[in-house]
């Protein structure tokens, strides 16, 4: 970068990338962000990025960024001014009241979360407000609600450090959250901890020492996890004496009668001993701590997983205890902020994939888009599009003219996390400061600013008068917050606190049905890139540049495949062409392709179903 390092304006905040929260300090200069510099004395991480904190920063500055309001005349997306645009979404909210919807990105601040929601539920009277499609962290963390009374992990990250055995499921923990991956590196090879692996493919994890990873079918992870608990229970490793005085623990131990290693064994492509071998080890750990890294293209049975999970840890007395307990890890850099304030639908709203079913319908005759890109993140694009056509009146609030944003009648241009103030909520639970280190470019706005101006507009006057006073709001009204003030949050930021009110959840794992010579796709972060953001980091495009479909080399071999080659895959609901790439991470009859590109966009052929079959050909 062209700038001496004394000329540099150094601002510390925190990564905009993942859940992890991970502490970074910007080098600024000219209102530029110019580097991210490493300080070995910041965060939990000492210091550590991973190439989309450390070499990811780019957007901030890009040329593609929005930086004046956009109207829709004559069928085209012309500049405009904020009183012109601001004033036709004003109009449309009114009149819509119920019939408007929001998709939000868990991108945003906490504080811009908890002043949408004000605008959007107690102003217009919508329920209907949803963020990542309702699918990965929202509905691990909608399992965890119901059984622990708190929609997070009863964990921290620290627990990590201070385990015997980790328990991954999925193995993707490096791909989405790589600083969590050194974590995990630094305690296998430092302490020692064992690390055992139940997923659907291999990955980074899989190579660390003395790992042993179980690749299992598709979707058999509920069958597993519960066939886990029952020979726990069937040999007397669990814990006698704490669990009867559970809720619910007769009604679930009643569940998993069936669910032996053998009947689990019959589905998953796990046999049977090795299933009872990892569930006495995991018994047999002094501290066990559970990790369930899921990314956004996971759309199957994320809150049953969760629930069984925590049933898993309630059984052993492992909630609630030092290096023991559950890792819910969310993807974006606020998922954990997003689910803490209730960004989901009440019983009288709709939620992500209603909500497109309604502008379909014609039911939702507004729809309000914070920072999401539907048209590429959540699956099924063909139907994605014809809802978002569909629907009367689209607004769309973003830093980008994304695929979605271009489908727009309005677009109000936002500011990314180097112009802002405010909050992030970690995967850990840590409330971390974000710090302003440029100011908004052209006439973008911050999403605070953006809402309380329309709250000013809706009701005669703003919601807060700055972002401190957001904070103070929604502590004292947000379970787990009201201990916590900025001022306490220093540099370090706190662990918000939530009462755990656990009980055991019966979760029952349904069979998956088979395509026969189809391939089960998988989905999720390619390495280095996270939701459609990092498409605007250099770093994380150098690493990977575009889609691609990943497949067993056996698989490669029998269709005459080979490295780099182009093929179709197509599916029910579409098809695309995708370049390949040959490895032994995957089972034959799985491939993966990773979410993120817009042009090779694998939600092209999704479905909202756990796992979307296609075929393959050249
Ligand atoms: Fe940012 Fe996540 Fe990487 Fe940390 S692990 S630097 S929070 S993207």
């Amino acid at each position: 970068f062209k700038a001496r390092w004394w000329a540099l304006n150094k601002v510390k905040t925190v990564c905009s990338y993942c859940g992890t929260g991970c502490q970074l300090t910007l080098g600024v200069k000219d209102n530029k962000v110019l580097t991210t510099i490493y300080d070995e004395n910041q965060g939990f991480h000492n210091g550590q990025l991973c190439t989309r904190g450390r070499w990811g920063y780019q957007f901030v500055n890009s040329s593609k960024r929005l930086t004046t309001p956009l109207i829709r005349k004559g069928g085209t997306l012309q500049p405009a001014n904020w009183d012109e645009a601001l004033s036709l979404v004003t109009d449309r909210l009114k009149t819509s009241k119920e019939a408007a919807a929001t998709l939000v990105t868990p991108r945003l601040t906490n504080e811009e979360l908890y002043l949408l929601k004000r605008v959007i539920k107690d102003v217009v009277g919508s329920d209907s407000i949803d963020h990542s499609g309702g699918y990965a962290h929202a509905a691990l963390t909608a399992g965890a609600k119901e059984s622990l009374g708190f929609p997070g992990s009863p964990s921290v990250i620290a627990d990590i450090q201070k385990s015997e055995l980790l328990l991954v499921i999925k193995t993707d923990a490096y791909e989405t959250h790589p600083v969590i991956g050194f974590e995990i590196n630094l305690a296998v090879k430092r302490q020692g901890t064992a690390l055992r692996i139940l997923s659907d493919k291999k990955g980074k994890l899989s190579r660390l020492p003395g790992a042993q990873t179980y690749v299992h079918a598709p979707g058999a992870e509920l069958a597993l996890v519960n066939a886990l608990a029952k020979t726990i229970v069937d040999e007397g490793l669990h814990d006698a004496s704490g669990v009867g005085a559970i809720k619910g623990f007769d009604a679930w131990l009643k569940s998993i009668e069936n669910c032996t290693a053998e009947q689990a064994a019959s589905q998953c492509g796990v046999t049977a001993d090795t299933i009872k071998a990892v569930a006495r080890e995991y018994a047999a750990a002094g501290k066990a701590l559970i990790m369930l890294p899921l990314g956004m293209g996971y759309s199957g049975h994320g809150k049953d997983l969760a629930q069984a999970l925590i049933n898993l840890a309630l059984l052993t007395g492992r909630i609630g205890k030092e290096g023991c307990g559950v890792l819910i890890m969310g993807e974006k850099n606020n998922s954990q902020g997003a689910a803490d304030l209730g960004i989901h639908p009440t019983t009288n709203g709709l939620d992500a994939q209603a909500i497109l079913t309604g502008c379909a319908a014609g039911n939702v005759k507004t729809l309000y888009v914070v920072g999401e890109n539907p048209v590429v993140s959540y699956p099924n694009r063909k139907q994605v599009e014809a809802a978002l056509d569909a629907v009367d009146f689209l607004v769309v609030q973003d830093l980008f003219l994304t695929e979605t944003a271009a489908k727009a009648d309005v677009v109000l241009p936002a500011c990314s996390f180097a112009e802002k103030e405010g909050t992030f909520t970690s995967l850990g639970g840590a409330v971390q400061r974000v710090n302003r280190a440029i100011t908004p470019l052209g006439d973008s706005r911050s999403d605070f600013d953006i809402l309380n101006e329309l709250h000013a507009r809706l009701t005669g006057q703003p919601a807060y008068a700055n972002q401190k006073a957001a904070f103070v709001d929604l502590a004292a009204t947000t379970p787990g917050y009201t201990e916590l003030t900025l001022e306490g949050l220093g540099d370090a930021g706190a662990v918000r606190v939530n009462k755990c009110a656990a009980s055991f959840v019966p979760v029952v794992a349904g069979t998956t049905a088979t395509e026969a010579g189809k391939f089960a796709l998988l989905t999720g972060s390619a390495l280095n890139h996270s939701g459609t953001l990092s498409l605007y980091g250099e770093g994380p495009m150098l690493v990977c540049p575009e889609g691609y479909l990943e497949l067993n080399k056996d698989d490669a071999a029998k269709l005459s495949v080979s490295e780099g080659e182009t093929v179709t895959v197509k599916s029910a609901t579409g098809e695309l062409r995708l370049k390949t790439k040959v490895s032994t991470r995957l089972p034959q009859g799985v491939v993966f392709a990773p979410y993120h590109f817009a042009e090779s966009s694998i939600n092209s052929v999704t479905d909202a179903t756990a796992i979307t079959w296609v075929s393959i050909s050249k």
